[in-house]
């Protein structure tokens, strides 16, 4: 029966290195095992060469190795940017985004996958797609890996078809480069599968994404950031702020009730303190609700101090919500006092924006075109 299986895909190497000796088999075993699905990216037990038949049934009795299917793949106009609408086992829908960055001067060529942990998310924030639809489950580690793992898969074929094309040395195009968990759902609010996935993708004898080429995007949850700075993997933390004070940070966000800003900005600085690591701030630009200069002001006031940087989004606007960009013209001038404030900041590039690339936008856009064909 399917429903006792378990997701090999789940399962972090010394998980597998346990399970495969208790059924009778020595454990390095699962380093075979382990290079087969993230090095030589297999799509099933059969088509592992290096160990015995014997135990490739026994896995194919015992485990499971796909929990998602793809339903929709969408590439943006100008091909930097991909789209994944995946199918879970119980009919949930969930999102991937792939980005491609060229190289921009000071930063290197990139490829960035970006992953849902949640199918929808409980914290309601009012701008945001996936907010509006509600939460319907936490997506389990298996989930959350093969995300990436059929991204890289993706990636690599593309590396190779240009490599042959242009005859080009392999090195000179780079390969899937970043993990940030900014899809749908709340990482921090997933806490124990969020980790154990990147455990999974951070492995150097797997996919090995540096942690520093990891980045974990939270609502603001305090108690989790105070714990994700106690663990082993530093990976990098982007907090949502979108607004520097709590009148208008609770207007769009809802979890500022139970962590408001000077909270949230206490943990952050705790962070700091025990990490050392700089923290992103994001920042989702709204007209004429959190972009004017007195936000810019008490921003930079807020954030005084603190070794941070922050980066200033364009709203994607959504069906469920009436806020708007922000005025080229007010994006410059918040721009400019965060400037004098020594604030470090960049604007985010536009990726996707043709293919509803924004978090949660292309499930809702889909459920909503399902639901009129029914
Ligand atoms: N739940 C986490 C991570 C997923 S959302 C978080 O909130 O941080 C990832 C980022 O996309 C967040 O900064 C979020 O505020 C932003 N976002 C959500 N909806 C958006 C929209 N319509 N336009 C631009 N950014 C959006
Ligand atoms: Fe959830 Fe993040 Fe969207 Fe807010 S922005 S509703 S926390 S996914």
């Amino acid at each position: 029966m399917e429903i006792n299986k378990k997701l090999i895909l789940g399962l972090e190497k010394k998980q597998i290195s346990k399970e495969i000796f208790e059924i009778g088999h020595s454990s390095y075993r699962s380093d075979q095992i382990w290079h087969s699905i993230y090095r030589d990216f297999i799509s099933d037990f059969d088509e592992i060469t290096t160990i015995p038949q014997s135990l490739i049934i026994k896995l194919k009795d015992d485990y499971i190795f796909n929990s998602i299917d793809l339903v929709l793949k969408k590439i943006s106009e100008d091909k930097s940017t991909d789209k994944y609408l995946w199918k879970l086992r119980d009919n949930e829908y969930i999102e991937t985004v792939l980005m491609r960055y060229d190289p921009d001067g000071h930063r290197r060529r990139r490829r960035t996958v970006c992953v849902s942990t949640q199918a929808g998310c409980a914290l309601g924030c009012t701008f945001c797609a996936t907010g509006q639809q509600g939460f319907s489950r936490q997506l389990t580690v298996a989930e959350i890996v093969e995300q990436v793992l059929n991204v890289k898969k993706d990636v690599v074929k593309e590396k190779k078809n240009l490599v042959n094309k242009y005859s080009l040395k392999n090195d000179e195009i780079n390969d899937l480069t970043n993990v940030v968990f900014m899809g749908m759902g709340e990482p921090l609010a997933n806490y124990e599968n969020t980790m154990s996935s990147i455990r999974i993708l951070n492995d150097p004898k797997g996919l090995n994404i540096g942690a520093r080429h990891i980045t974990i995007s939270t609502v603001g949850l305090v108690p989790q950031i105070i714990k994700l700075a106690e663990e082993d993997i530093q990976v990098n933390l982007a907090v949502s702020l979108h607004a520097p004070d709590n009148i208008t940070r609770s207007e769009t966000m809802p979890v500022n009730k139970r962590y408001p800003v000077e909270e949230l900005i206490g943990a952050c600085k705790e962070y700091f303190r025990k990490t050392n690591r700089k923290i992103f701030f994001e920042y989702v630009l709204l007209s004429g609700q959190n972009d004017t200069l007195e936000h810019a002001n008490k921003l930079s006031e807020l954030l005084k101090g603190l070794l941070c940087h922050v980066n200033l989004i364009p709203v994607n606007p959504t069906a469920g919500s009436s806020l708007e960009r922000s005025k080229h013209n007010d994006i410059k001038n918040f721009r400019e006092i965060l400037l004098k404030n020594a604030i470090s900041s960049t604007m985010r590039m536009e990726k996707g924006i043709d293919i509803n690339a924004g978090c949660g936008q292309l499930r809702s856009s889909y459920i909503s075109m399902e639901k009129k064909n029914v």
